[in-house]
């Protein structure tokens, strides 16, 4: 296992891509934080499989991605409860669609915060502690959305814009420390946040599921196949090995060719 000793915070790790890198990274041998929303007894039952199913510790912090100080207790947990920060996976997101005009500007700020600015606070709290460690790997979950974008996303497509943007800065900042920044940017994945825009659009348009799921992949991927979590998990081991040592500051796409169109 190539990450055993290591220590991994994946913000947004409850559900979807950020399990799926949760359950990866932990495949390897790190240490988890895990975080995000949902059922305390069903986010302790998942806490205890994926430390059984691995052999490896695995904590839980409740911290929300909007309270800048909640995200600082996050990492400290993580240095006073498991050793460390070694890698840090800012996955977690939310998603609101709405034209400009009448998009609510709460919804904006939510979006930000999350999307965007918790990135920030992570990297903030974390990045002395990979520093004087030698070795790091910040793992920021952007999108295709961070390089191209569509309509009705005003906030989201901002917000992993940004993120690419603090991607490189970082990457540059960092480049002799050990540590290196990239952004992962995946086309459409199936998982709780997809679906609910499949539905509501199956809801608006009074068609089936199915048809919605291939019309929305149709639109914006040549490749008409969702990614999983699972190949996203594999992509953020592989940035955190040797082999990836030199991959800093920049984007890696697994979009079904949706940016190459
Ligand atoms: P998801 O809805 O399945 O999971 C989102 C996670 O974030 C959950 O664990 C949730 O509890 C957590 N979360 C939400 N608000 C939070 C808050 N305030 N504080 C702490 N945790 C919070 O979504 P997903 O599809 O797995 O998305 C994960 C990331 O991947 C997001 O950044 C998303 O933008 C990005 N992404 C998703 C897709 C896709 O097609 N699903 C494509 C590209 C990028």
């Amino acid at each position: 296992m190539s990450l055993t000793g290591k220590v991994a915070i994946v913000t947004g790790s409850t559900s979807g891509i950020g399990l799926g890198i949760a359950r990866a990274l932990a495949t390897e041998g790190a240490a988890i934080m895990l975080n995000g929303f949902g059922e305390a007894a069903q986010i302790d039952a998942l806490r205890q499989e994926l430390a059984s199913s691995h052999g490896v510790a695995v904590r839980y912090s409740a911290a929300d991605m909007t309270r800048p100080e909640q995200i600082a207790g996050m990492v400290e947990d993580a240095r006073a409860q498991l050793g460390g920060v070694d890698i840090l996976v800012n996955n977690a997101g939310i998603q609101f669609t709405s034209e400009i005009d009448v998009f609510p500007p709460e919804r904006w700020d939510a979006i930000i915060a999350i999307n965007l600015s918790a990135a920030f606070h992570a990297m903030h709290a974390a990045i002395p502690l990979m520093k004087q460690a030698g070795w790091g790997r910040i793992i920021n979950i952007a999108s295709a959305h961070g390089l191209v974008a569509s309509a009705q996303k005003s906030a989201y497509v901002a917000a992993k814009h940004g993120i690419v943007g603090l991607t490189k800065v970082a990457g540059i900042e960092l480049a002799n420390t050990g540590v290196t920044c990239n952004a992962i940017c995946p086309g459409w994945v199936l998982t709780p946040l997809v679906q609910k825009q499949i539905d509501a659009r199956a809801e608006r348009e009074g068609k089936p599921v199915d048809q919605v799921r291939v019309d929305l992949l149709s639109e914006k991927q040549p490749m008409l196949d969702f990614t999983t979590p699972e190949q996203i998990g594999a992509m953020a081991v592989y940035l955190c090995s040797g082999a990836a040592r030199t991959i800093t500051g920049t984007t890696l796409s697994i979009d079904g060719g949706w940016t190459a169109a």
